[in-house]
């Protein structure tokens, strides 16, 4: 069997080093988030740890109370800034389970009623959609 291990040449690894761009919401020490550029919904942002694991499998459990603590508030102002009704939390595990990008992240998506999920990292948000959103989350999560 193959293991499967962390490439520090993700794209996720890429944004953390400075790398790549991205519509930054939110860092600490442990954490970050930023606005997924291909939203499965309006506001669609992502939280990631900081420390390399591909994803929840292999992740030390020490990370997981950082992690979490930033998905909560993501989620909070998430909710507040696009006035959503409810909040989806996934993370995937492996390209069997829909995992693209493997530096582990936890996806928060804005829900309203009767409105489905758009088909998973397919279709990129415009530039300006995205600037726009994450300048609303951002000053969500400054309020918080
Ligand atoms: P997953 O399939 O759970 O690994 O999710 C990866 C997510 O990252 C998908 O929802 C993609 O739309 C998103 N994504 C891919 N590249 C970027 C990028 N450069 N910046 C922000 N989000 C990205």
């Amino acid at each position: 069997m193959t293991v499967a291990v962390y490439d520090p040449n993700n794209i996720f690894a890429k944004i953390l080093r400075g790398e790549m761009p991205a519509y930054k919401v939110y860092e600490d020490d442990q954490t970050i988030a930023f606005m997924d550029v291909m939203p499965q919904a309006n506001g669609h942002a992502l939280v990631l740890p900081k420390a390399p694991s591909r994803n929840l499998l292999d992740a030390d459990p020490a990370i997981f109370a950082s992690l979490f603590s930033t998905v909560q508030k993501v989620a909070r102002a998430s909710k507040k800034a696009f006035d959503a009704e409810g909040i989806t939390v996934i993370q995937f595990n492996e390209a069997a389970a829909g995992q693209t990008v493997y530096h582990l992240h936890v996806h928060i998506i804005p829900r309203f009623e009767g409105v489905e999920l758009k088909i998973h990292a397919r279709d990129m948000e415009k530039a300006e959609i995205l600037a726009a959103n994450a300048d609303r989350l951002r000053a969500a999560l400054k309020a918080s």
